[in-house]
């Protein structure tokens, strides 16, 4: 088989290196930025990330679960803050066999090259992909210091994330059928400090007592912590240090929007009127909101892929969509243990590569499209309807139906984060247990008033078994 290169290595591009390696495939990764082993990780985006079942499984094909465990947050469920500061728990599974992981970027990512070039994987920092010549195909890269050199590959993999160079090349040649749809919302990181690094004179009351005792989380460190305000909200992740990443998301435009909260000084009024229990732990507001930038949001979609057998887009490059449900490196690690097992399971002489792209996308791209309008789904959900009273009794007839019927109901969210069912599959049952809740709970204000015999026969007649759903 000819030899592989991957074009980036980020969280999708350093794993499928390593996988690819790790089958006796002799692959090349071509990034961009400095090694971060070296130069310290220059992140850019999302400190941390949810890390759940999906991207876990890729982690233990690749051997790397036991070195990336001792690193996670374990995240039990949603901890809601609403506007008067009262809190409230609502658990994403049934125990904490069914939790979420908050891990930090830029030690997955180290973790990542490290355990690609112990596999054997040609790693080459510092080199951005510029243009492609496809005759060959030949990669054009240039370094920071502006140094140019070209690089003669045999099969190229477009891991190199949204922006994708690789795709834009692939675009002067064939029709992907791109298409972004901007959400028209964006996102700021702020940060809550951990305990000890706390700023003694900024440390609320509140908090002494757990800083004198040692503590080093401000917050309950096993929740992802949301503040819903209906068009906009305010979510926190922790860090295993004891800091939290608080991601502000806000409509570009309209108020509150980036438009109209231009200063620190506008940042800290808007998060003293709508987010105050938070806003006391985030010291740095002003100075962390002029500074860092504001990111953009959205949803890329293509029609394809690949380019015959010539490159093919794994992750963020094929399928970048919005963050709301924690699954866009998740995906992306699903797409990375797919490829690998395509090209290890056909890698003699005669692998017809253009085969094996196009069966990759024939089976990634529906579930990535799943999970692209499932995560927009979950926007609304997150900022709008946690603390929704219909919500919440859709919720608790959904758990209540989830252990009456074990083998054939599942709420949507455990689908997604806690198996690997494909996302389309999640998605189209989701619609069908969606549609038996908001009939059942229509003009009802509490459980007890659903017709339980009507629904479980409902459940029977229209919601298939899960061993039967792959
Ligand atoms: C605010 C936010 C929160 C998120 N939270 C979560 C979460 O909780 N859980 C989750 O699963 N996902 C989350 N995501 C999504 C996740 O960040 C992406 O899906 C994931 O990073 C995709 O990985 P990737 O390797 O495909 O792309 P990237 O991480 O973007 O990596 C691309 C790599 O390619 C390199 N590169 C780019 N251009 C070139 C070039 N021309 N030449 C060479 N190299 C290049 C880059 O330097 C980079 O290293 C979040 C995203 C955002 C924005």
């Amino acid at each position: 088989m000819k030899t592989v290169t991957i074009v980036g290595a980020g969280l999708v591009g350093a794993l499928l290196a390593t996988l690819l390696a790790q089958r006796g495939i002799a692959v090349t990764a071509i990034e961009r930025r400095p090694d971060p082993r070296k130069a310290g990780f220059l992140g850019g985006r999302s400190i941390n990330l949810a890390l759940a079942e999906r991207g876990w499984h890729g982690l233990r094909v690749a051997g790397l679960q036991q070195r990336m465990q001792p690193l996670a947050v374990m995240m039990r469920g949603r901890m809601v803050h609403a506007i008067d500061g009262a809190t409230n728990l609502q658990r994403y599974g049934r125990d904490d066999s069914e939790v979420i992981w908050s891990v930090n970027r830029g030690a997955l990512n180290m973790l990542l090259l490290d355990a690609a070039e112990a596999a054997g994987a040609r790693l080459q920092f510092d080199r951005r992909l510029e243009r492609v010549d496809w005759q060959g195909p030949t990669l054009h890269l240039v370094g920071e210091d502006g140094a140019r050199e070209t690089h003669a590959a045999g099969l190229v993999i477009g891991a190199d994330g949204a922006g994708s160079a690789l795709r834009a090349a692939m675009t002067g040649i064939v029709d992907l059928g791109e298409r972004f749809e901007p959400l028209g919302h964006g996102y700021k990181e702020l940060e809550i400090p951990a305990l000890p690094t706390f700023p003694r004179d900024a440390l609320p009351a509140a908090l002494r007592e757990a800083a004198a005792r040692g503590d080093l989380h401000a917050i309950e460190p096993h929740a992802l912590h949301i503040w819903p305000r209906g068009g906009y909200m305010c979510i926190a992740l922790p860090n295993a240090e004891g800091s939290f990443t608080v991601t502000l998301f806000l409509p570009n435009d309209g108020s509150p929007s980036f438009a109209d909260t231009v200063s620190g000084a506008d940042a800290r009024a808007l998060f003293e009127r709508d987010f105050r229990d938070a806003s006391a732990l985030i010291p740095d507001l002003e100075n962390d909101y002029s500074a860092n930038p504001t990111g953009l949001l959205g949803t890329l979609h293509l029609d394809r892929w690949h380019l015959d057998h010539r490159a093919v887009l794994v992750g963020d490059a094929a399928h970048a969509i919005v963050p709301f449900h924690g699954q866009g490196m998740n995906a992306g690690f699903e797409d990375a243990v797919e490829l690998a097992d395509l090209l290890a399971d056909g890698a003699g002489a005669s692998l017809d590569v253009a085969a094996v792209f196009a069966e990759f996308e024939r089976r990634r791209k529906p579930n990535a499209d799943a999970i692209a309008a499932m995560a927009l789904e979950n926007y609304i959900e997150m900022r709008d309807r946690v603390d929704d009273p219909d919500f919440l009794l859709m919720r608790e007839l959904d758990r209540l139906l989830a252990a009456r019927h074990p083998e054939r109901w599942m709420p949507r969210y455990a689908m997604v984060t806690f198996t690997r069912m494909p996302y389309a599959t999640a998605r189209a049952r989701g619609e069908a247990q969606a549609a038996l809740l908001r009939a059942a709970v229509a003009g009802k204000s509490h459980v007890d008033e659903v017709d339980h015999a009507a629904l479980d026969a409902e459940v029977l007649r229209r919601i298939g078994r899960l061993d039967d759903a792959g």
